[in-house]
Formats: structure tokens, C-alpha cells, sequence
């Protein structure tokens, strides 16, 4: 029978948060069952509910970092038992079949199914409702592991932010030594910069603001960029092997092409509105030294455990704020990300929810 689901929902475009009651789809033999213990804001939340990306449909539940504790297996669950912990990301389901799928790129399979707002045709085009609610049932092949020893609040992000950079940083095959360059220092941008410095890659860091450069140093960067300040940015064409740019709003990529050695790699992960999308004309490519350029999107489930049990083994985490599971907090949360305000990244904690 049917699971009952509480949380919250923005009911219409006017991104406003209600609680809200639903109904999920009932427990399948090769599914589980998870208790959500926190679940992160990504921006794409923030896009989605402002229709950022096109017309959206409502009651939407986003959500899409999520921790929680299993609370119950189906009959032919092999990889969790009853309070293991489990993460969820992006994808809840996918074809299992097409080329993407067999090459562990489940994310861009045609069939993919989305953690929120998509229809699950897997389950009569039921539509998905994310983590800001206080469970989720998903076939056990898109749950990721998680040790019972980690600090919970702070894996939640790694399923989407942790995921989406660590990928492209080693698909580009960033090594020691490297000079690589990350703009948009916030929720994605911070992990960037970790997992670059872990491998030993020198990181320049890029943002509008000037409050973020101590954070930038504190995380291991060696410079930090301002881009609106013209001083800043002095001295660097010619200069990266790698960058990747998590920038959520419309901006000059090409700035950053020319800052690319011969033969640098440019890899794209931030998704502007698609009304401000930025443009890279292919004269710029054409004239530039074999430059090489990529979009990402966040990664395969394998590639998402290995980045998970790559992360705690090298005690990689965000930087979390905790927020409790209201309307009101949400809400606000949603305002501090736009307004650049949040260090790092928000947790709700789904615990609390009345
Ligand atoms: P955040 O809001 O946490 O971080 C964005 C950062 O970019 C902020 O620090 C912001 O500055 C900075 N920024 C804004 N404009 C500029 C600019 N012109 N130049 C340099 N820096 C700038 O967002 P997230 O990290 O959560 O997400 C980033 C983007 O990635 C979003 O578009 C999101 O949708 C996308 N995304 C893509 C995924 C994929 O699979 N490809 C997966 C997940 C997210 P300030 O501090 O002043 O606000
Ligand atoms: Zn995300």
C-alpha cells in the first residue's frame, strides 16, 4: 500500500512553502524505505522553484541531498538492511539498459528519473516529490551507502555538490600541481576547491564578493579573485589547466576561456536561468590554442559512491548551517543563497518536522 509523506511544497509559482501531505508509491521488492534525517539546498532547488528552467509544475517537494536511515526493505534487497544509513541524490531511477546506463552514466539516460518533479514511469508516471519531506522509497541500485559513523548533517550535500565537482575534476584528470580555477564559491564551488586541493592542483578561486577570501585561503586556495575588481584579475590569461565553473547567473564565460593554457580543459556544471544563459561564440573557440570545453551533470551512481567513501576517507565535507524543518526557515534560506549569504550550505534538519 501507499507510504504517506509530510513536508514541504511550494503549491504555485509563487515560491512560497506550505507544509504539505502526500502519498508515495507503495514499498517495491527491490526497494527500501528512508527515514530523511537532513536534507541539503542546492541551487538548482532555488532555479526549479522560481522556474528558472521553464514551466514548472506544483505541489513540488524539492529536495535532492538527502541522509536518512532505512526503515524498510523489500523482499529482494540485497544491499541495505533495516538502519543502515542511505543517501539519495539526483536520480531515483533510469532505463538500467541504453548505453549511458551500461557505461555508469545513468544521468543522461533518456528514461532518467529525477528525484523531484519528473513523472516515474517505472511507477505509473507517478510524480516525484524530493527531501524536504520526511521519507523516500526508491529501488536500492540508486541509494548510496553511507557508514554509520559519519557525521550525517554534513553527507547530505555531497550527493549532489560533492558528486557534481568531484566528477569533472577527475574526468579532466586534474593531477598535482595543476593550476586550476573555480568560479562561483558557494555550495559547489567549496567542494571544488577541496577535492583540487587534495590532489595537490593549485586553486584559484573566483567570486563577486570580498567576503569569501579568507574562506577561500582557509580551504586551501593559493588566490582569490574578485571579479568585479579589475586588479584582480591581471596577469592570469594564459595561466590554468583547469576550471570549472559553478556559476549560477548569467556571466562572460570567455573571460575565463582566455585564462586557459594551451590545451586547458574548461569544465561547465552551474546552470544559469535559461533566459540569461551565457554564450560562447565559436569564433572564441576556434582561435583559442585547442582549449577544450565540457558541461557535466552531476554523475553516475557508482562514481557517486566512490566520490562518497573518497570524501570521508579524506575527511572532505561542507561547511554546513542547520536550519530547522519549517516553511518560514526555507524560505529565508532560499533568500540568504541569492543573496550570498550562506556559508556553505543549508541543512534541514528533517528531525525536527512537526
Ligand atoms: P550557490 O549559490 O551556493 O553558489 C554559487 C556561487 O557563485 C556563489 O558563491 C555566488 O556568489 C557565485 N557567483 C554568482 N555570480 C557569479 C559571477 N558572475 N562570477 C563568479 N561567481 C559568481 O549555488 P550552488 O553551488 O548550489 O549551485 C551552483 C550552480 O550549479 C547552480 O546553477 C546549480 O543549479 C548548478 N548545479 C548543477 C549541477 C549539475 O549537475 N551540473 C548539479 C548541482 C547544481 P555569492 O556568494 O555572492 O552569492
Ligand atoms: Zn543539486
Amino acid at each position: 500500500k501507499t507510504i504517506p509523506s509530510k513536508g514541504f511544497a511550494v503549491l504555485a509559482a509563487d515560491g512560497k512553502f506550505k507544509p504539505f501531505e502526500f502519498n508515495r508509491h507503495a514499498l517495491g521488492d527491490n526497494e527500501i524505505l528512508i527515514e530523511t534525517l537532513y536534507a541539503s539546498i542546492c541551487h538548482s532547488d532555488i532555479h526549479h522553484v522560481h522556474g528558472d528552467w521553464g514551466k514548472e509544475e506544483f505541489p513540488m517537494v524539492p529536495g535532492h541531498e538527502i541522509a536518512g536511515r532505512v526503515s524498510k526493505v523489500g523482499k529482494n534487497v540485497t544491499k541495505f538492511k533495516v538502519g543502515d544509513y542511505a543517501g539519495v541524490g539526483c536520480m531515483v531511477n533510469s532505463c538500467g539498459k541504453c548505453d549511458f546506463c551500461k557505461a555508469g552514466l545513468e544521468q543522461y539516460c533518456k528514461d532518467v528519473v529525477l528525484t523531484y518533479h519528473d513523472k516515474d514511469q517505472f511507477h505509473d508516471n507517478e510524480v516525484t516529490q524530493g527531501g524536504y519531506s520526511n521519507n523516500i522509497v526508491l529501488t536500492e541500485n540508486f541509494a548510496i551507502k553511507l557508514p554509520a559513523n559519519t557525521d550525517m548533517k554534513k553527507v547530505a550535500p555531497l550527493l549532489c555538490a560533492g558528486i557534481t565537482t568531484y566528477s569533472p575534476i577527475h574526468y579532466a584528470q586534474v593531477k598535482k600541481g595543476d593550476k586550476v580555477g573555480v568560479a562561483g564559491f558557494g555550495g559547489l564551488g567549496h567542494m571544488a576547491v577541496q577535492y583540487a586541493v587534495k590532489i595537490g592542483a593549485e586553486v584559484t578561486v573566483f567570486d563577486i564578493t570580498e567576503e569569501k577570501r579568507a574562506d577561500a585561503k582557509r580551504l586551501g586556495a593559493v588566490k582569490y579573485v574578485n571579479v568585479n575588481n579589475p586588479e584582480d584579475l591581471k596577469g592570469l590569461d594564459n595561466s590554468l589547466n583547469f576550471i570549472i565553473s559553478t556559476i549560477p547567473a548569467s556571466y562572460d564565460p570567455n573571460i575565463y576561456l582566455k585564462m586557459l593554457k594551451i590545451d586547458g580543459q574548461m569544465a561547465f556544471v552551474g546552470l544559469p536561468p535559461y533566459a540569461k544563459m551565457p554564450i560562447i561564440p565559436i569564433d572564441k573557440l576556434i582561435w583559442q590554442g585547442n582549449r577544450k570545453v565540457f558541461g557535466s551533470q552531476i554523475g553516475g551512481i557508482k562514481e557517486t559512491q566512490e566520490m562518497l567513501d573518497y570524501s570521508i576517507a579524506n575527511n572532505i565535507y561542507p561547511e554546513v548551517e542547520i536550519i530547522p524543518a519549517t516553511s518560514k526557515a526555507i524560505e529565508v534560506a532560499y533568500q540568504n543563497v541569492l543573496d550570498g549569504k550562506v556559508k556553505f550550505r543549508y541543512v534541514i534538519d528533517m528531525k525536527t518536522l512537526k
